[in-house]
């Protein structure tokens, strides 16, 4: 294992250009999994580090598709090793179109886990990425505003409000996306011992 970021990347597009900080959110089909790709959003400083574009990869071409809404992804990843995602899923998509967007780019990735339970409806998902690129933050918003930033508060939530007795525990997941940190920044890349060489 000498090579730095490798892990499957089945289908991986080696276009690695100059990365900024928009972070891609994206389900990567061939091994199951689900990457996912933010992008920071320059207008909106409050909500940087957070996702702000999610795609899926083809499983039959391997080119990468952006899911168009947080919903739609969720949709696809909570089922995704069943029903691995291709093109053809996009309205008027096939594989001979050009691909979406590409690896790497001036984004930066995050790899999803497959199979995470879509978002029960009126609650929100959120990922913040950490200032020092470490890790990824998940919480939910529920439908009156309040944070939940673990199952044991999910757990509370649902227990003082018996008005989501449609909504259990297991709606939940806090499993947070990998970092791909061949996609972080430079300065940030080096010190994570992961841009280029390791030894
Ligand atoms: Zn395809």
């Amino acid at each position: 294992m000498d090579s730095p970021t490798e892990e499957e990347k089945p289908c991986t597009t080696e276009d690695k250009t100059q990365r900024t900080k928009r972070i891609s959110e994206v389900l990567c089909t061939p091994e199951s999994q689900v990457k996912k790709t933010k992008r920071i959003s320059k207008r909106s400083p409050v909500l940087k580090n957070t996702i702000d574009t999610w795609a899926a990869q083809c499983k039959e071409c391997c080119k990468w598709r952006v899911i168009p809404t947080q919903e739609e992804y969720e949709e696809i990843r909570r089922k995704f090793t069943e029903d691995p995602f291709t093109c053809n899923k996009k309205h008027n998509v096939s594989c001979d179109d050009p691909s979406d967007l590409e690896y790497g780019g001036e984004r930066i990735w995050v790899i999803d886990k497959p199979n995470i339970p879509k978002t029960p409806i009126g609650f929100q998902r959120g990922l913040v990425l950490r200032k020092d690129y470490s890790k990824m933050d998940c919480y939910y918003v529920t439908p009156n505003g309040k944070k939940l930033r673990a199952s044991t508060e999910v757990a509370a939530f649902l227990g003082e409000h018996p008005e989501y007795k449609d909504v259990s525990e297991a709606d939940f997941s806090f499993s947070t996306p990998r970092i791909m940190a061949d996609t972080l920044p430079q300065n940030v890349a080096g010190k994570k011992g992961s841009s280029g060489q390791v030894d």
